[in-house]
């Protein structure tokens, strides 16, 4: 049973760039991409990108290539491994597109800890171009959130997961971001859930601005050691705490009575220590 879902946002909360700027930069595109972002969405423009790049010669592996050089802290993905052992549930919210997210969690060994991965859909066409949809299609109807890009509202997203958790006994999420896009879930998460801005990123600057506006709790983080360790102490305190609330119900059960020791070692068995 999952008590914890940890939400990571993915662009400089799991890897430390925007992988959408980091492909563009890579492959000598900057310019082109420079002059076209005020004339369309981000989104439609990642997608207009992966056309350019394919006229430009680059093929969907030089793409997988410089996808698989994005930085990524060792500490995130030792904070990644070390959440699922614990039992977390883990899912990645990100404005990213599911071939970059998979492609680069695939290579550092980290796609199977997730799972879900809520972005873009993304495709490789007939042609070899890879092709980036809107996750939430605005051409058909606006999703009506005034505080998020027009493909995607992460709150959506979230309150989807939160029905289809509740029902299997999730007691909280612990949201990780850094971005503007990140601000709208964090309005949305209650006081019996954890948000973990990026230090002096917009997330983080969002929150300071107003911090009577956010319910769940805030702790901070900067580089990705940092990310691991306030990570790792949440999630070993939610632990703790679930595990009073079991012994007490258990105590309960027992009449007050003191719990016999192979009851004590069957409750220490079912605690997720999976380390
Ligand atoms: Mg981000
Ligand atoms: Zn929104």
């Amino acid at each position: 049973m999952a008590g914890t879902v940890v939400v990571f946002d993915f662009d400089k909360t799991i890897i430390d760039c925007d992988s959408d700027n980091w492909v563009v930069d890579e492959l000598g595109a900057t310019e082109l991409f420079e002059s076209l972002l005020p004339t369309m969405p981000w989104n439609s423009l990642m997608d207009r990108m992966m056309v350019e790049l394919h006229a430009m010669g680059k093929s969907i592996e030089d793409i997988a290539d410089v996808l698989r050089r994005a930085p990524l802290d060792p500490h995130v993905a030792a904070g990644i491994k070390s959440a699922y052992a614990l039992g977390c549930e883990l899912k990645v919210v990100s404005d990213a597109n599911l071939f970059f997210i998979e492609t680069i969690l695939e290579h550092h060994g980290l796609l199977s800890f997730f799972s879900e991965i809520n972005t873009n859909p993304s495709y490789v066409d007939e042609e070899g171009k890879l092709r980036i949809s809107p996750y939430h299609d605005f051409k058909q109807s606006s999703h009506g959130c005034p505080l998020c890009p027009p493909n995607m509202c992460k709150s959506m997203i979230l309150e989807r997961m939160s029905a289809s958790v509740s029902a299997s006994g999730k007691k909280r999420f612990i949201y990780l971001g850094d971005g503007k896009g990140d601000y709208c879930p964090s309005l949305r998460l209650t006081d019996e859930d954890f948000v973990m801005p990026r230090k002096n990123y917009p997330l983080w600057e969002l929150i300071s601005g107003n911090p009577v506006l956010v319910k769940p709790k805030v702790h901070e983080w900067s580089d990705g050691e940092e990310q691991e360790r306030v990570l790792l102490q949440l999630i070993n305190q939610a632990i703790s705490a679930d595990a009073s609330g079991s012994s007490q119900l258990l105590a309960i059960d027992c009449k007050f009575e003191t719990l016999p020791m192979p009851a004590r070692e069957s409750l220490r068995q079912a605690l997720p220590l999976r380390l």
